[in-house]
């Protein structure tokens, strides 16, 4: 407790110092420090270099335990989640889906696509991908880090206790954490199924949060020609941007198209900030 003094200044610069001058050492040491190595697939936290995907502020605090204390957790309430909004759009007349197909850029500028063996113009493209691919790699390729992904299904009505869905692990086990889907679904049986998920390079799941990758990045938007969105976790190389402000990036797209009012690839300012 010695090590904690919450008057003291707290460093900023990465994510190591943060840590450190927020906690002391010890502290550092047992929650901090290994987890996000395995995390991130780095050699040192100092690499970490941007912060408002994790909380700031007080690191230690009393009352609710709860990373995100106020923040509502929320999951639908079908068995089978997000699948049927995905099929019932799949069946409207209005759009066309196609699915499991590789897309080739032909023209960038006019918007002319290769799919499957045709070409194709559109007015608007909306990518949710790395936006490096669109540019054929030409500030170099995007970081990411993957998940290889195991499913345990064990004859327990519950593995973890109760409301715990997630449980983080910093020590020296390869995986980051384990999730129990109950939690969410809340489906009744007496076996449950749980998640190990470990960091791999398999898979662009996670943009780094180094300010160099995501300068990178917006590099790429950058060069995007007019008519251009990039959405998403991927599309806006950003780690923070959860499933919440994807569809917000979404929703605003309409907005814009609706009143002509386009100004860059990536809608609302507050994603071209770093800090
Ligand atoms: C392990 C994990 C846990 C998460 N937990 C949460 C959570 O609890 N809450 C939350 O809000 N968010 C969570 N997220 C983040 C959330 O998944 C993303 O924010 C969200 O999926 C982004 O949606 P999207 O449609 O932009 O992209 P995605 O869902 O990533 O969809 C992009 C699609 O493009 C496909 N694709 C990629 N490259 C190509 C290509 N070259 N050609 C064709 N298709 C391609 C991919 O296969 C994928 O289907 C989590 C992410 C991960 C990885």
């Amino acid at each position: 407790m010695r090590e904690i003094n919450s008057n003291k200044k707290i460093d900023y610069k990465n994510l190591e110092d943060y840590w450190i001058s927020a906690t002391g050492k010890t502290l550092y040491s047992k929650f901090i420090d290994r987890y996000n190595k395995k995390m991130w697939l780095v050699k040192s936290n100092k690499e970490i270099d941007t912060f408002s995907w994790s909380p700031k502020g007080p690191a230690l605090k009393k009352g609710s335990r709860a990373v995100y204390g106020g923040q509502i957790c929320s999951y639908p309430k079908s068995l089978d989640g997000y699948n049927n909004f995905f099929d019932k759009l799949q069946k409207s007349k209005k759009i066309k889906v196609i699915l499991k197909e590789q897309v080739k850029v032909i023209n960038l500028k006019k918007k002319i696509f290769k799919i499957r063996n045709k070409k194709e113009k559109f007015d608007i493209i909306v990518n949710t991908i790395s936006p490096d691919f669109l540019l054929n790699y030409k500030f170099g390729e995007l970081k990411f880090i993957g998940r290889d992904i195991h499913k345990i299904v064990l004859p327990v009505k519950n593995l973890l206790p109760n409301k715990v869905a997630f449980i983080y692990y910093a020590n020296n086990e390869k995986f980051t954490r384990i999730c129990e889907f109950k939690k969410f679904t809340k489906h009744k049986s007496n076996s449950t199924l749980v998640l190990l998920e470990f960091p791999s390079f398999n898979g662009k799941h996670y943009p780094l949060p180094l300010k160099k990758e995501i300068k990178k990045a917006q590099k790429y938007l950058k060069s995007l020609p007019d008519g251009y969105f990039s959405i998403g976790r991927a599309g806006s190389y950003r780690y923070e941007v959860d499933m919440d402000d994807s569809i917000e990036q979404a929703l605003k797209i309409e907005e814009i198209i609706k009143d002509n009012s386009y100004d860059g690839p990536l809608p609302l300012k507050r994603w071209w900030n770093l800090n």
